[in-house]
């Protein structure tokens, strides 16, 4: 298993989109595998393959306290959306940086596991938004792109300069 380097907005590559996995061999359980190890070495609770520049689409999320209920999601896709909930959301590749978001309360979505099973879910709370967030990541789209322009111009602006102290700093 290995740590991947997640990349951190502005970087260009997160706008990728992913493209479905057509065969879940060794390769993609092996990748699965190092995305949770680096999720939970970032102490998050989602994390998308783009992400990890690998393009595709494959999502792994572990809402548990103990974070050992990890959830593998391989070719996700929502099938419905109902209501609207605005939660506070963070994200790996965006650090120290929280905002709220507006999203669909319930969804029902389907996925197939890494044992090749396609399951069908209807949820709703955090797990919802989780993977309403996770599938924009394997459509190159950021939490953020739901902020005024404004916002995001001043967030890009602060993270930049944080960069270039960094880089002093060496
Ligand atoms: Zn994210």
């Amino acid at each position: 298993m290995a740590i991947l380097e997640v990349l951190h907005f502005p970087d260009d590559r997160l706008r990728n989109k992913a493209l479905p996995v057509d065969n879940i061999d060794l390769k993609i359980k092996e990748i699965a595998e190092n995305m949770l190890e680096t999720m939970y070495a970032e102490n998050g609770i989602g994390l998308a393959a783009t992400q990890v520049n690998i393009l595709k689409r494959i999502v792994v999320i572990d809402l548990s306290e103990e974070k050992n209920r990890p959830l593998v999601l391989v070719n996700p896709r929502i099938t419905k959306l109902e209501g609207k909930e605005s939660m506070r959301e963070g994200c790996l590749s965006v650090p120290d940086y929280f905002d709220t978001v507006e999203r669909a309360e319930k969804i029902e979505f389907n996925y197939k596991t890494l044992e090749n099973e396609i399951v069908n879910m209807e949820t709703d709370g955090l797990l919802a938004v989780c993977v309403q967030h996770e599938i924009d990541h394997l459509n190159g789209k950021l939490f953020i792109d739901y902020l005024s322009p404004l916002k995001r111009q001043r967030l890009k602006k602060k993270i930049e300069k944080l960069e270039r102290q960094d880089a002093k700093a060496l």
